[in-house]
């Protein structure tokens, strides 16, 4: 069973490449972002609280998305592989997910982009929070929160990095390769 995160800047291409693995390897896609949108969307008791964070490009509180995480964990079957996209966001939510019963990774991969470049494709994609006064908090977020866990993966042993730029197909072949070389190919 493969169990993987996904790992990079808002705007890296995550999304798009999280669904390639996922289909080609039977994995589970768990992505926080869009759970928490469906939440908002529907109302939800979780949506109407996760919404002020989102609208601002703020990270919800660690514990209504470990909390999340954990429910959707435990309802996979128990050899049901997952990829994690968009979560965790920082070193308390990886360490949420560390003491999850399904919770040990098999790989890190981190998609790797300049900021110059995340901010063009930011605003390309005109998400409705994708203004420019959005993203760059998103930025500033990412800087100060998320990418403290490339060296905590990096350290675990566990980091894979990719060049996140180039095509949808370049950028998923380095997915390929990186997978072949953290032996998670064959386990679908
Ligand atoms: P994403 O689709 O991953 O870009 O996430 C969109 C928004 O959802 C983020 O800007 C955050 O407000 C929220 N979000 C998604 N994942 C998380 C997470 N792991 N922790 C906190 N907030 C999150």
């Amino acid at each position: 069973m493969t169990r993987l995160v996904l790992l990079g800047p808002p705007g890296a291409g995550k999304g798009t490449q999280a669904v390639r693995i996922c289909e080609a390897r039977g994995l589970q896609h768990l992505s926080t972002g869009e759970l928490l949108r469906a939440a908002v969307e529907a109302g939800t008791e979780l949506g109407v609280e996760a919404r002020v964070f989102m609208d601002a490009g703020n990270l919800v509180p660690d514990q209504l998305v470990s909390d999340l995480v954990a429910e959707r964990l435990r309802a996979l079957g128990d050899d049901s592989g997952f990829l994690l996209d968009g979560f965790p966001r920082n070193v308390g939510q990886a360490a949420s997910l560390a003491e999850q019963p399904r919770g040990a990774l098999d790989c890190v991969l981190y998609l790797r982009l300049e900021r110059e470049e995340i901010l063009q494709r930011l605003l390309a994609r005109g998400r409705s929070d994708d203004t420019e006064a959005v993203i760059n908090n998103r930025l500033d977020v990412y800087a100060r929160e998320t990418s403290p866990l490339v060296e905590h993966y990096e350290e675990q042993g566990l980091l894979k990095t990719i060049d996140g730029l180039g095509t949808m197909d370049e950028v998923a072949s380095r997915i390929k390769d990186a997978l072949r070389d953290c032996g998670a190919e064959a386990s679908a």
